[in-house]
């Protein structure tokens, strides 16, 4: 009996341990029902980023959708996992990668000089910034975003300022050119500020947009100066035009009164003749001496009368005569001294037209003029005629070391001297720069030299004294003397070449060519 209940309590204790354990096996294959669940959701998380690990995933997922696989899928699930590490590790190294690579980049951006002071101090930010590695790619896009930010701003503010040209040599020359122009072309006193400004800008290191800004401004005084001119003729021709219509008014008026006083005058002949007539017949038929007194008395007042009309015609005819003369007489006077003034500013023009404009010299216009005359004067007379290039030595150190204005007072004091070791029926001209160009006629062969060397010795004695320090300036001649049947640009260009060669065989000195 005892064991009855015994097994019977047994029964019963095994029967609710199978329906615990029944439950519980049900609760596991629950669990193993969301785990598996959860790897295959995070496995397609995962897709996307390597094929190889993309096809194991997929394998993985098929195997795990029935439960009972899960024994035969494990060595799968190793293999994924050492996949898994491997493109942590691939992700890693990429992502170190982009930070050294946006460093490199913003090291370059920090070289640029136009970028705004406020984006400078973002950038440097942002570079402490990049020491601390990424963790993922959602560090790394913001990066990227940000330095694009970088470059906009950057690409903005240059477009704002426009491009900066690079100079090139041509632009170097140019900037030349213009100083030369500018030395050569007479400004109004009112325009020579300006002109100062400009070829202090020309004489240092140019950019672009100023060499435009300057050839804008030079451009505009000189129209401003032919518009002047222009007017200034106008004026005169204005001038001349009144004064003549007023002189033609004079004329037909005189005209007119003439013809009206010649009518007149005719007229009063007539009537004075009728009267001598009336005279001379009352004398022949009037026989009673009291009418005849009478009658002849009667005639006698009116032409009188008619007389003093005449009188008084010829004596208004005189005055306006008189007054028509001075008209003319008055516009003429302020007719010729416009002319006067005009031909006066016609002649100051020419006289600058041919004068350098910082030496005073006459310019290369000039030279060629009296080199025309004195080339003539050769064909007809056969007297030595001598052309000599003259060259300031190393000028450019000058300028160099003590400033264009410096170098400017320099070419003065010997454009000067030249002047005054010369002869007046010598000439000197400045050609250009620091050239300039000497023609002597009537010298012989044996004295040329010794005339040029005296030349370039009084260059050599000027006590030029720059930032206190006492300077030689020297300069170098070449010569030649024209020959029979040459032109005298040919004689000119054997001066040059005999200057060349004095500037190489040692400066400072003298070469006649023979
Ligand atoms: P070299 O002995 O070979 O003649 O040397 P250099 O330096 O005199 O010759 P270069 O031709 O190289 O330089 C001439 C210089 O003269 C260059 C230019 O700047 C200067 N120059 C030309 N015209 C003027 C001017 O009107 N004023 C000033 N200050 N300088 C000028
Ligand atoms: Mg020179
Ligand atoms: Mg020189």
């Amino acid at each position: 009996m005892a064991s009855t209940s015994q097994l019977s309590l047994l029964k019963q204790k095994l029967h609710s341990a199978k329906v615990a354990l029944d439950e519980m096996t049900e609760g596991n294959n629950e669990k193993l029902h969301t785990l598996l669940q959860f790897i295959g959701h995070l496995s397609l998380a995962c897709k996307g980023q390597n094929l190889e690990l993309d096809n194991k995933l997929a394998k993985l997922r098929h195997q795990l959708s029935n439960a009972d696989n899960v024994e035969e899928s494990l060595p799968e699930l190793v293999e994924v996992e050492q996949l898994l590490k491997q493109q942590y590790n691939h992700v890693m190294v990429q992502l170190e990668d982009s930070r050294a690579s946006l460093s490199r980049v913003i090291r370059q951006i920090q070289r640029v000089e136009s970028v705004p002071d406020k984006v400078k101090k973002e950038i440097n930010y942002y570079k402490k910034d990049l020491a601390k590695p990424f963790h993922t790619f959602w560090d790394y896009i913001p990066k990227v975003e940000q330095l694009v930010g970088f470059y906009e701003s950057i690409l903005q503010e240059q477009l704002a300022q426009g491009d900066k040209l690079v100079v090139l040599p041509k632009h170097r020359q140019l900037a030349h050119e213009l100083a030369h122009m500018i030395s050569e072309v007479e400004f109004r006193k009112d325009q020579r500020d300006q002109v100062l400004v400009i070829k202090e800008t020309l004489s240092n290191e140019i950019e672009v947009d100023s060499l435009i800004d300057s050839y804008q401004v030079i451009l505009s005084l000189l129209l401003d100066n032919i518009a002047r001119e222009k007017s200034a003729s106008q004026e005169f021709l204005f001038a001349l035009n009144d004064a003549l219509s007023a002189v033609r008014e004079v004329v037909t008026d005189s005209y007119n009164n003439t013809q009206r006083s010649f009518q007149l005058k005719k007229q009063l002949n007539r009537e004075i003749n009728s009267r001598v007539d009336d005279v001379g017949e009352a004398i022949i038929d009037i026989d009673d001496i009291h009418s005849l007194k009478s009658q002849v008395t009667e005639h006698l007042a009116s032409i009188r009368t008619a007389l003093g009309r005449k009188e008084a015609l010829e004596e208004r005819e005189q005055t306006l005569l008189r007054k028509s003369m001075e008209t003319m007489r008055k516009e003429l006077n302020d007719l010729s001294k416009e002319a006067n003034t005009y031909k006066e500013r016609l002649f100051e023009q020419q006289k600058l037209n041919l004068l350098d404009s910082l030496t005073q010299l006459p310019n290369r216009a000039a030279l060629e003029e009296r080199m025309d005359q004195e080339f003539r004067n050769f064909q007809r007379q056969k007297l030595p005629l001598w052309v000599a290039v003259a060259d300031i030595d190393h000028f450019k150190t000058i300028n160099d070391s003590f400033g264009h204005s410096t170098g400017d007072k320099t070419l003065q004091v010997i454009a000067m001297a030249l002047k005054n070791s010369l002869r007046d029926t010598e000439f000197v001209a400045r050609y250009g720069g620091e050239e300039f160009v000497l023609i002597i006629p009537d010298v012989n062969a044996e004295d040329i030299d010794h005339l040029l060397n005296r030349v370039r010795e009084k260059v050599k004695s000027i006590p030029f004294k720059f930032k206190n320090q006492r300077i030689t300036v020297t300069v170098s001649i070449g010569a030649a003397q024209i020959l029979e049947n040459e032109l005298i640009n040919e004689t000119f260009e054997r001066a040059d070449a005999a200057l060349y060669r004095a500037k190489h065989e040692s400066r400072d000195r003298v070469i006649i060519d023979v």
